[in-house]
């Protein structure tokens, strides 16, 4: 057996956790996930926007309240004068009356001011039991990609520990003076460094070597470091 085919058997784990972790990285999951996240970010804004405005909505209605209250207050003091028997000219008997009938009627203004900005406020509520809802089902919903996700993720890394123990195994057995051309192909082509040479093809490039070459090959030992002429990769022949 030539002794490149233990760092073959290498390049064929390291292809493999290659597409492991390119699978990790692809998981539909992952892009369902980013999909959710934008759309809970977009309802979050629109939930910003609805909050402010019902704050200002309901801030308004307490400063009404806080009016129809104080002006209640001096309504009921006016009364509470005009019934107390202590102011007894006409006169000033008629200013108290028409002070508490002016006051009454402001404060009917008040509360028609207050229904107004009460239907104001309904549509804004709805809108934001509608949001809250919506942002109730997008968390669910990442929830369920999360978890989907950290199970895939799951059964890649198992995968790979596997092919990395099995890697070490069959590093163990490559000739130390082999690696650094491995590493630096590896890097160069595309994560392939080695190849097995079939017939006259290439399993690299999947290019066929030119007659000349495969001539001056088979006349090499099979120890012999050889290149692809086509993509320059190792290659292992039988
Ligand atoms: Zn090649």
């Amino acid at each position: 057996m030539s002794r490149w085919e233990s760092l073959l058997t290498v390049q064929e784990h390291d292809t493999r956790a290659d597409q492991l972790a390119h699978r990790a990285q692809n998981l539909p999951a992952r892009a369902e996930l980013a999909t959710v996240n934008e759309q809970i970010g977009a309802v979050d804004r629109d939930l910003a926007v609805v909050e402010s405005r019902r704050g200002e909505l309901s801030r308004s209605q307490q400063r009404l309240e806080d009016e129809i209250a104080s002006l209640t207050e001096r309504a009921n003091q006016a009364e509470k004068q005009l019934y107390s028997g202590t102011v007894s000219a006409p006169r000033e008997l008629q200013a108290l009356q028409d002070d508490v009938a002016s006051i009454r009627r402001r404060i009917s203004q008040i509360e028609d001011d207050e229904l107004e900005i009460m239907e104001l406020t309904e549509p804004v509520d709805a809108q934001h039991s509608q949001l809250t809802a919506e942002r109730g089902r997008l968390d669910g919903e990442a929830m369920r990609i999360t978890a989907d996700l950290a199970e895939a993720e799951a059964e890649i890394e198992a995968e790979l520990a596997t092919v990395q123990a099995e890697r070490a195994e069959a590093a163990a057995a490559v000739p130390e003076d082999l690696w650094p051309e491995y590493d630096r192909l590896r890097a160069q082509l595309g994560g392939v460094a080695i190849a097995r040479l079939a017939g006259s093809t290439c399993q690299g490039c999947h290019l066929a070597l030119s007659a000349v070459e495969i001539d001056r090959i088979r006349k090499l030992g099979t120890d012999e470091t050889v290149h692809c002429e086509e993509c320059g990769r190792l290659l292992v022949r039988d």
